[in-house]
């Protein structure tokens, strides 16, 4: 799947698009912008990129923790500088909830890089149904970023960038939020969570977000890999970093998410900030915090044995040495996501993640429930997926792949369709989740 063919290798420091032969971008003429396609030769952040160094902070609240954290590393190169903030603000919920990131842990980062001379923006491109205005205002965002004199983006409100993943396996190209290459810097600040897709979800994956609209909803639906026994989620989100790494990482492990991530786990407290400039480095020590091995976590080894940054503990240096003495052993996802309720049936054949865990957390939240719009007695089939020659009568058919068997039952369009679409198809009733974080889409 993977086509190098006239594309510039990415050794080259701060490509331009130009330089990568993108002269336009959907028609429209733009002046040269300066992309924050990385290497580890160009993070000025990064001192010792064979042996990176990872700050911990724990003891004082989300603010003081980000603070302590963020002053291990030298930040004289800010100056003048741009500087984006990419928090997880993909969905609507509420600080605690593990599911987005502590606005403090935002106002902190904010602080001290405004301190360092940077002109400072926050963006998110959220999940598909969430607008990214609405979750800064759910989530503090706003207030903290107005009341600093920080510019809050919706990145998916310009025409998104084409922009090529030279060294990709599972995807050839991305595209990209505008914004995101009009800055200097980039900075990753996720919470710490399971997922159930990937094993984690940290810095790395967090830039997830900086792709356009539902562009990155495709990434749940690629197909195998010739040649590979991975996911290719996993394969795809090692190839996104070949292009996209943040400079600095500042993974809020005030409250994570264990099990269920990367909405419907369990928050877990730990009261820890971690920081560092190779995000690899930072997303190792965040799964040793959590009690998992990065080496376990596909997309992580991937990008590592890249080269794309650090994960192996013993070339990691770490401050304070004794932070293994704050290990929170999380609740992993579960291996296959399997869910019963007595009177449902799942029909999946040939689905994608996207439609299963959009199905799944329909079914967690609603599967006690949903039965009392089906007859007496009855069971109830939801399918999912293109590989299905026929279903029973009846059956709730979710997502675009089923509509050749629309008039087999309930159809619900949509790829993935959000849950509360499903609602509405069974039920009838508006849709009343639209500020459900919970069920909208698959991001993170
Ligand atoms: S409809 Fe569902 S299963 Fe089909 S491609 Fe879309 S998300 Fe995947």
């Amino acid at each position: 799947m993977c086509n190098n063919s006239g594309s510039r290798s990415i050794s080259v420091p701060r490509l331009n698009v130009q330089q990568l032969g993108i002269p336009k971008y959907f028609g429209r003429e733009r002046k040269f912008i300066s992309m924050n396609l990385l290497n580890l030769k160009d993070n000025p952040f990064l001192i010792r990129p064979s042996r990176p160094r990872v700050f911990v902070a724990r003891g004082g609240g989300p603010y003081s923790n980000t603070r302590a954290a963020l002053g291990g590393i030298d930040l004289s190169s800010l100056r003048g500088k741009r500087v984006l903030l990419k928090p997880n603000a993909g969905r609507i919920a509420s600080p605690g909830s593990g599911i987005i990131t502590d606005p403090r842990v935002v106002a902190a980062a904010i602080d001290v890089l405004k301190e360092g001379g940077a002109e400072v923006a926050v963006g998110e491109s959220p999940i598909v149904g969430v607008r990214a205005l609405d979750a800064f205002d759910a989530i503090g965002i706003t207030r903290i970023a107005e009341e600093r004199g920080c510019r809050i983006i919706d990145l998916d409100a310009r025409p998104p960038v084409e922009v090529p993943v030279p060294e990709g396996l599972a995807i050839d190209s991305i595209r990209l939020c505008a914004d995101v290459l009009e800055y200097d810097f980039i900075v990753s600040i996720p919470v710490m969570k399971t997922h159930m897709h990937t094993g984690v979800t940290l810095a790395v994956k967090n830039m997830k977000g900086c792709l356009w609209g539902r562009s990155k909803v495709a990434l749940h639906m690629l197909p195998p890999v010739e040649g590979s026994s991975e996911r290719s989620i996993n394969i795809a989100i090692a190839d996104l970093s070949g292009v996209l790494r943040p400079h600095l990482a500042i993974i809020d492990g005030t409250v994570g998410m264990e099990g269920m991530g990367p909405s419907a786990g369990e928050p877990r407290e730990l009261g820890v900030i971690v920081v560092s400039a190779d995000c690899f480095a930072a997303d190792a020590v965040a799964c040793g915090l959590m009690g998992t091995r990065a080496e376990d976590v596909p997309y992580l080894r991937i990008g590592a044995e890249r080269g794309y940054g650090v994960i192996d503990l013993d070339r990691i240096e770490v401050t304070p040495e004794n932070w293994r003495d704050w290990i929170v052993p999380f609740s992993p996802p579960p291996a296959n996501l399997s869910i019963e309720f007595s009177g449902i049936n799942i029909l999946d054949k040939n689905s994608c993640s996207a439609c299963q865990s959009t199905l799944f957390l329909f079914l967690k939240r609603y599967g006690d429930s949903i039965l009392d719009y089906f007859p007496d007695g009855a069971s109830v089939n939801f399918a999912i997926g293109k590989g299905h020659p026929d279903v029973p009568a009846g059956t709730v058919c979710v997502g675009n792949c089923m509509a050749r068997h629309q008039n087999r039952g309930i159809f619900i369009p949509g790829c993935p369709p959000v849950g509360s679409e499903i609602l509405h198809g069974i039920t009838g009733e508006p849709s009343i989740d639209r500020k459900d974080g919970h069920i909208e889409g698959n991001k993170s």
